[in-house]
């Protein structure tokens, strides 16, 4: 078994205990996994502390190309990271390799970036000037859906920003982070990015502890809601990535054979295990009967099987719970719908459970008003545009949303009247580091991506001065 260490204070060290990681497609135990103690929490935290002045004052020219140099690991180490990814978390290795791909895009993207002074006036009266100064140490709270590309997300602008972080992976795909993090652990002063794992029980102290400024957290809209009460008592800045039940909304002259790959692909990525994946199908009662035949004829071709074999097209569940969770939603679609496509688990050691598309349901079911994160999606058929909107409104999350039309004038007007953070048209699930995305209602606080995504990392300061 490969052995993997936590990062502190530049250290490569054993956690006080360790735990367990599964590989979910196996369900055979992968590493020995080191699990930090709140005293190496608290060690963390007082290492990014520490390092935090000097890096800071470390010219932002120095930082970026620091951060070009990670992408440069990370571009090296393609390989090993995807196949690490691939065991604990279970995606197939092509997308466990655009994964580590992804990460690497993010950490050259913001190694492009700057954080200029503005000048807000320069008058006979005053000159006002706007400058972005970094927080301090950053708690950087990820889940197991994405490991190291969410990791990305918050990491480089974090760094470019001139902060310090204590980075806490998911309990359930802590390797590859940690494999990350050793190859790292040169690059960068020590202390100025530390890697802790728990097993869920080190988040709270990390979102309590007086000495982090900050948390930029992603994973589920109950667990938001904790860090956001903790934050309050230090008043630390928060960004929150929450759970959400994106509507697809296909419009009646949209031609089901053309539209339904893309719809396929942005429900049952990674299994259906992403925060903005499609979680709730409304089509059009024209071509309801088409368009469901079309999406259950692709769950039944899909290739499910263990992601390192090559050809799998889709994985098992991440864990344990994640399959018990989903294997409560088939119940729930056989009680309020027709299954046409899969609605099984797959008789064998691991996690899988087979595409499946749920016709004649609609709002009430348990698949429908929650997110159901794994591989089932339901199919809801409407008959006007008005109602279609409504009712992809009526939910309490905001993640992101998509309109699926052959007029595009016609699309791009219903989307303005979705209720999310992003409205796709003809397509779901495109994102790049440029483009900013957060969402709204329930479903965050907050964007990632983007110069505004780098801003939240950063603390607004005017120098105001007398003429
Ligand atoms: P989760 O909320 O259970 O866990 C996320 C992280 O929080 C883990 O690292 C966990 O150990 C930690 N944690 C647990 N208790 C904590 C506490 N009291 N304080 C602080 N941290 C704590 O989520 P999950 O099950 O790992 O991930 C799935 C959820 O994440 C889904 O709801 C999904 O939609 C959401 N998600 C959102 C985005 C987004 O960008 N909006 C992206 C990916 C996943």
């Amino acid at each position: 078994m490969e052995s993997f260490k936590l990062l502190i204070d530049g250290r490569l060290v054993d956690g006080d205990t360790t735990m367990p990681v599964i590989n979910p497609a196996t369900e055979e135990t992968i590493a020995d996994c080191p699990r930090a103690s709140l005293g190496q929490l608290n060690q963390a935290v007082a290492a990014a502390k520490a390092a935090f002045p000097a890096w800071a004052a470390t010219p932002i020219g120095e930082r970026r190309k620091l951060i070009g140099q990670i992408a440069d690991v990370i571009e090296r180490n393609t390989d090993e990271l995807a196949r690490i990814l691939t065991q604990e978390q279970g995606k197939p290795i092509a997308d466990a390799t655009g994964e580590v791909q992804g990460m690497a895009g993010f950490f050259r993207y913001f190694a492009t970036l700057d954080l200029p002074v503005r000048v807000i006036e320069d008058s006979a009266g005053r000159r006002a000037e706007a400058h972005r100064r970094p927080l301090g140490v950053i708690g950087a709270i990820v889940p197991w859906n994405y490991p190291l590309l969410i990791l990305a997300f918050k990491l480089p602008p974090a760094l470019l920003a001139g902060n310090t972080l204590v980075v806490k992976p998911a309990p359930t795909t802590p390797l590859a982070s940690l494999r990350f993090a050793a190859l790292i652990a040169d690059v960068l002063p020590k202390g100025v990015v530390n890697f802790i794992t728990d097993a869920n029980d080190l988040g709270d102290a990390l979102t309590h502890h007086p000495d982090v400024r900050k948390i930029s957290f992603t994973g589920s809209t109950a667990t938001g809601r904790k860090v956001m009460a903790s934050a309050a008592e230090t008043l630390k800045r928060i960004t929150l990535e929450l759970g959400g039940n994106d509507a697809g909304v296909v419009l009646d002259d949209a031609n089901p054979a053309t539209v339904a790959q893309g719809i396929f692909n942005g429900a049952f990525q990674n299994s259906g295990q992403v925060c903005l994946a499609i979680k709730r199908l409304y089509v059009h009662e024209s071509i309801y009967d088409a368009m469901c035949n079309e999406l259950a004829q692709l769950a039944d071709a899909a290739i499910v099987d263990d992601g390192s074999k090559q050809g799998t097209q889709l994985g098992p569940l991440q864990n344990r719970m994640q399959y018990e969770k989903v294997k409560g939603f088939l119940e729930d679609a056989r009680k309020n719908g027709n299954i046409i496509a899969g609605g099984d688990v797959i008789d064998r050691p691991g996690f899988f459970i087979r595409p499946t598309i749920v016709r004649d349901i609609a709002e009430g079911s348990r698949l429908v008003d929650e997110e159901q994160f794994g591989p089932v999606l339901p199919v809801l058929k409407y008959a006007s545009t008005d109602e279609a909107i409504r009712r992809a409104n009526a939910t309490t999350y905001g993640l992101g949303a998509s309109v699926w039309s052959s007029d595009t004038d016609r699309a791009h007007d219903v989307a303005t009247q979705l209720e999310a953070g992003t409205v796709w048209i003809n397509t779901h699930l495109d994102m790049a580091p440029h483009i900013p995305f957060g969402g709204s209602k329930h479903s965050g606080i907050g964007v990632e991506f983007g110069e505004e995504g780098l801003a939240e990392f950063t603390q607004l300061q005017v120098i105001n001065l007398a003429r």
